[in-house]
């Protein structure tokens, strides 16, 4: 068999249509939010108007990342210096580290065989450490049972927001990922599910949520440039309590953004033609187990996941070597030094040291693959074979 010979860093071109609203704000000039002639409405507005509509809630804030989305969404639903913020194990480091980045502390609840967040262990954890915050992080969009995890987090008094940099266009019963929670973050960033470089939204129902999250971002007084933000009573406090953070979107990056959003039902498509290529080409092979999607789960197959359980110790590394030697790129969020995007607890230090057996268990057999659109269907298929045929060599 070939060996595969695509990156799999490579991302789609821009559409036309992104190139030319992004000429139009720069001939203009007036590339920050606020500077705006009379009567025009920022890109931004619209994008933050847009995307609202599209999760079917009232409010949205455009931010400089999804990094500072996360911040701002924390110190926005309460989350003070000193407090506990449980977080899953399986994640990427901006999530504990927007969690430091506002004083907060991160307490790790495990990841299960499934790769969503361990409710018993949530359930303990909140327990222990009195935390009165979760952040979700729906790694590699993977959603848990949404209408049980709220349920628990009503329990336990605890206040839920949700990371969905792996979910947007992602729903749970049909209820899209982000609107379960009191705050949702997304992330616009080059590798997540519309790309403007750098980027990210908070996304809310709640209007003092929303308000403080405009003026922590950087919006000075002008929030009544907002068009998917609460009238102006909702500032009446957060105007004169909130720091500026100075985090806010370009219109630039919003320009190339809002014919993205428009077309995101239909990458979300081909994202999930791809996903079932290389999850049919797996299935079945000795050794190596799926995670399969629940039917209540709308899935964004943007990267793929697969274990190999009962590989030794010793094999891990080979077979990633083995892997890469037939162009098959294969990251390993169990690696005992971080490499790349890829980390995992022990070595966010500034957590302090936690315990995380079952995860540590999960991940050091994970394997995760990236699957980017400029890869056809046929990439997939022929990627799903070189890794089967690989596997048949590590029995
Ligand atoms: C990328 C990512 C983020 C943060 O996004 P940035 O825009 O890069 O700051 C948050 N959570 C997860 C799981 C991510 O992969």
């Amino acid at each position: 068999m070939d060996a595969f010979t695509k990156p799999f860093t490579q991302q789609e071109p821009m559409p036309e249509a992104a190139i030319e609203a992004a000429v139009a704000v720069m001939r203009s000039g007036r590339l920050h939010r606020y500077n705006l002639v009379e009567g025009e409405i920022a890109e931004t507005a619209l994008l933050e108007q847009e995307f609202a509509a599209t999760l079917g809630v009232p409010y949205c804030l455009a931010t400089a990342s999804g990094g500072t989305a996360m911040q701002i969404a924390l110190v926005a639903c309460g989350v003070e210096s000193g407090d506990a913020v449980l977080t899953n194990a399986f994640t990427l480091s901006p999530v504990p580290g927007a969690i430091h980045g506002v004083g907060g502390k991160p307490v790790i609840v495990e990841t299960t065989e499934n790769l969503t967040i361990d409710f018993a262990h949530l359930e303990a954890q909140a327990e222990t450490s009195g935390a009165k915050f979760l952040l979700i992080s729906h790694m590699r969009g993977h959603l848990a049972d949404m209408d049980a995890l709220v349920a628990l987090c009503d329990g336990l008094d605890l206040t839920l927001i949700e990371d969905c940099a792996h979910t947007m266009g992602g729903a749970w019963k049909g209820k899209p990922s982000g609107t379960f929670g009191k705050a949702a973050c997304f992330s616009t960033q080059t590798y997540k599910h519309i790309n403007s470089g750098e980027g990210g939204f908070v996304a809310a129902d709640d209007a003092d949520v929303m308000a403080r999250s405009i003026i922590r971002s950087g919006s000075y007084m002008l929030y009544d440039r907002h068009l998917a933000g609460p009238g102006a009573e909702a500032f009446a406090d957060a105007r004169l309590d909130m720091p500026n953070c100075s985090s806010r979107m370009d219109n630039l990056r919003a320009a190339i953004l809002r014919p993205q959003l428009a077309d995101l039902a239909a990458q979300v498509d081909r994202w999930n033609e791809r996903y079932a290529a290389i999850q049919d080409g797996l299935r079945g092979t000795p050794g190596l187990r799926l995670r399969e999607t629940p039917n209540e789960e709308t899935h964004v197959g943007s990267s793929i996941q697969f274990m190999m359980p009962e590989m030794a110790d010793d094999q891990v590394a080979p077979f990633i070597a083995a892997c890469a030697k037939v162009g098959v790129e294969l990251k390993w969020f169990g690696a005992p030094d971080p490499h790349g995007y890829t980390s995992n607890h022990t070595s966010w230090r500034y957590a302090g040291s936690q315990e995380a057996p079952v995860t540590d268990r999960v991940l050091s057999r994970l394997f995760d693959m990236r699957i980017p659109l400029t890869f056809s269907v046929d990439d997939c298929k022929q990627i799903a074979a070189l890794i089967a045929a690989t596997a048949a060599d590590f029995r």
